[in-house]
């Protein structure tokens, strides 16, 4: 078969493994090398180690499969979804999209490696590598090569249809004539850089993750950073504001059929309340086979706690005491303290003053502290005896 007449057969096969749009991309060394290692060395990788490894493999992915001289790059629309309306209550709205169904690794990783075993019997003795958002592959660089979209200013990959897609690839070892790339559907506008609440994105097509909520709010183990906390908003899991506000994303595009996309039956009631009380056998039961299990439950409590904290509803300050006063893990219990002194309120006052009698971690104690402090402060009224500070029990 001629590379053309191969290039068609992949499209045909990855068409009916699901995948709503193919590319091709020849492997060569990414020329945007230095930009990579200067935002490394600026630290935006933030917490995410993995990033700053492999790096000659992610700058040459010919490295990785010896031999390897194309890549079949895929992408799968995850919103907006055919027979799906926009999930209702008070948690849905604030978790990516991308997280509401099934694990997106391991729904595409599954098809991927299919999609591999039938390519290298069909093209014999053509190997093959695929990865789904988890090799040491700069994915967005190849799927762009592939045609598939352009990188926004947001660092989203970006077509006229919009953004909302998720993706994948193979590399291959056959040599394949690539599809051109798209040309910039940025122009002069900037609505993503002004609508991130974080200035993760101080300047066009550069994110810096140590100041992205998606990067704190799954990411990261432990407390966040006070001073990110109120600029996190409601997002319990991901950040979504970047792509919402995109010009291409407001616009009527293509519609999703991926069932397993939609938000299970398990998780639809699931409110910031029940998720902060949220047993683990119940949360195994709710969460499996989701991405969200990437923040762990810990994680998720955290982040409803500072959601909570940042709604300011006086309705939150009864399971945040209870949070408080039994939460295994320290974290949750910090944000907890943290967002009891965001609402303020008699009742979140007692309940900070309760808790601090009983609390045993420095940590907790701290925030604690800050929070009667902070409460005192925007009351214009003297701290309950002995606070801030002083002896803590052990
Ligand atoms: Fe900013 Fe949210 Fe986009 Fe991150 S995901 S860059 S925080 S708007
Ligand atoms: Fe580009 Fe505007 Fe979309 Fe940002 S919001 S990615 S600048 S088109």
């Amino acid at each position: 078969m001629d590379p053309a007449g191969i290039v068609a057969r992949l499209r045909e096969l990855a068409s009916e493994r699901g995948f709503d749009r193919v590319g091709v991309a020849r492997l060569e060394p990414s020329p945007h090398g230095e930009a990579y290692r200067s935002w490394l060395k600026k630290g935006h990788h933030a917490g995410m180690e993995y990033l700053a490894q492999r790096v000659e493999e992610r700058l040459d992915p010919r490295t990785i499969l010896p031999g390897a001289r194309s890549a079949l790059c895929v992408a799968l629309q995850y919103w907006p979804l055919a027979d799906a309306e926009e999930p209702s209550g008070d948690l849905w709205p604030r978790v990516a999209r991308y997280a509401h169904g099934r694990d997106y690794h391991n729904l595409m990783g599954k098809r991927l490696k299919r999609l591999a075993k039938t390519l290298r019997e069909e093209f014999a003795p053509c190997q093959t590598r695929a990865y789904v958002d988890t090799g040491p592959v700069l994915e967005r660089e190849l799927a762009a090569k592939a045609g598939l979209g352009v990188v926004g200013k947001n660092t989203c990959l970006l077509r006229r249809e919009g953004s909302w897609f998720l993706l994948g690839e193979i590399l291959l070892t056959l040599e394949l004539p690539p599809d051109e790339p798209l040309t910039d559907l940025c122009g002069r506008c900037t609505r993503c850089l002004e609508a991130c609440p974080t200035e993760a994105l101080s300047e066009p097509f550069h994110l810096d993750s140590s100041r992205c909520i998606s990067y704190w709010t799954i990411e990261h183990r432990e407390s966040v950073p006070r001073e990110m906390r109120r600029q996190i908003g409601d997002w319990v899991f991901g950040c979504d504001i970047c792509q919402e506000v995109c010009p291409w994303n407001i616009r009527k595009g293509p519609v999703g059929e991926e069932t397993d996309f939609h938000l299970p039956s398990q998780r639809q009631d699931l409110d910031l309340i029940q998720l902060l009380a949220l047993p683990r056998d119940e949360y195994r039961e709710r969460f499996r086979g989701s991405a969200m299990q990437r923040a762990r439950l810990e994680g998720l409590k955290r982040n409803a706690a500072t959601a909570m904290g940042n709604r300011g509803d006086e309705k939150y300050v009864a399971p945040l005491a209870t949070a408080l006063a039994q939460e295994e893990h320290a974290a949750v219990r910090c944000h907890a303290a943290w967002a009891l002194g965001r609402i303020g309120g008699e009742p979140a006052l007692r309940a900070l003053t309760g808790a601090r009698e009983t609390e045993g971690e420095a940590e907790v104690l701290a925030e604690i502290d800050q929070a009667l402090a902070e409460l005192a402060a925007n009351a214009g009224a003297p701290l309950p005896t002995g606070l801030p500070g002083g002896a803590k029990r052990p």
